[in-house]
């Protein structure tokens, strides 16, 4: 069976940024970068400019950033798969990674398959529909496009990233709407307070969004108001789905240990999880910051500590 020192699973920031290091250091790293269960180079592969990435004072296109980072990944001689992992076996050592191809050992495995902003499964919403022309559930990444420029924009969900989101949409709508299907907001006090103030927020209680409709983009949607059933329609420009964000987990089967919220648990200030040897990066871990660059930094550390934790392994069984 063939054996590899370092595999990485998933594609994205985290992952081509731990194959660069992992590759610069000799490691010979493969990735299976994914096929069905997402875009190979993760959800940048779905968002338009990315402005935020540090070293593009011009911005660049979501899937241009991912093209350069793999292209580096590769130069230094990482190997890549496009399949999805089917299956790890984490309870034994050397792992075992499991894909259409075949299964591969693993010294050291590195975890970077992401999560999946959750979205709404309503008429309008859909790709080929209105899904990235109008509707998106990344406002930090979309939200400064000139289409939602003076226009009334619409932030569906009740926590922390829908208060966060309508706020920072505030620089750039007419008026940004929260719907929230209750009447009461899951955000914490002081977020909830932030947008209870906002004098640019109105919060649309215990409403749920029935239709998106328009022509080329956006142009209006309907609510129903959740307890009379009545619906309304609403002038609209901009969809932005702030229900949650789901960790692309289900081939661990439960080996890992994780957070309450799903997402993989690692030792503060590291990479590490309750496996010697298994590493988590980006947003499979952090379901806090959610960035590129935070991604691609933590990919970077996961990197150093597999390399670390590899050198010490083979120091104490030379
Ligand atoms: P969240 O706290 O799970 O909130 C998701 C919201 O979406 C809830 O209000 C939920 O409604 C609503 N929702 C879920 N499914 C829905 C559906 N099918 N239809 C309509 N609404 C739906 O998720 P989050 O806001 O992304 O936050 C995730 C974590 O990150 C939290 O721990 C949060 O505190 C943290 N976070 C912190 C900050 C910050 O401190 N700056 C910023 C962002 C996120 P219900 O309330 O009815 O369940």
């Amino acid at each position: 069976m063939e054996k590899r020192k370092l595999i990485i699973i998933g594609s994205g920031p985290a992952s081509y940024t731990a194959a660069i290091y992992a590759a610069r250091a000799n490691l010979q790293p493969l990735i299976y970068e994914g096929f069905y269960a997402g875009p190979p180079g993760g959800q940048l592969m779905t968002t338009t400019d990315v402005e935020n990435y540090p070293g593009f004072p011009e911005g660049i296109m979501g899937p241009e950033l991912m093209t350069l980072f793999r292209a580096q990944a590769e130069r230094f001689g990482t190997n890549f798969i496009t399949e999805d992992v089917s299956f790890v076996d984490l309870k034994q050592h050397p792992f075992k990674v499991e894909a259409p191809s075949g299964i591969i050992e693993a010294e050291a495995l590195i975890i970077a398959t992401g999560a999946t902003a959750k979205r709404l499964d309503v008429p309008g919403c859909r790709d080929g529909e209105f899904w990235q022309k109008g509707v998106t559930a990344c406002a930090v990444c979309d939200g400064a496009a000139p289409l939602f420029r003076n226009k009334p924009l619409f932030v569906f969900g009740g926590g922390d990233t829908a208060v966060e989101e309508a706020v920072f949409l505030t620089k750039f709508g007419s008026k940004v709407y929260i719907v929230h299907r209750r009447g009461e907001l899951r955000a914490s006090k002081i977020m909830a307070e932030r947008a209870l103030k906002h004098p640019k927020i109105e919060i649309i209680w215990n409403h749920v969004l029935t239709k998106v409709e328009g022509d080329n983009v956006v142009r209006s949607i309907l609510l129903k108001d959740v307890r009379s059933e009545q619906e309304t329609k609403h002038e609209a420009a901009g969809v932005f789905f702030a229900i949650g964000h789901e960790p692309n987990t289900s081939f661990l089967k439960g080996q890992l240990e994780v957070e309450p919220s799903g997402y993989i648990k690692v030792i503060k200030g590291t990479t590490e999880t309750n496996i010697e040897g298994v590493f988590a990066a980006g947003d499979v871990q952090d379901h806090v910051y959610r960035q590129a660059v935070t991604a691609a930094g933590s990919g970077c550390m996961a990197a150093l500590d597999a390399e670390r934790w590899l050198a010490a392994r083979e120091h104490v069984h030379a």
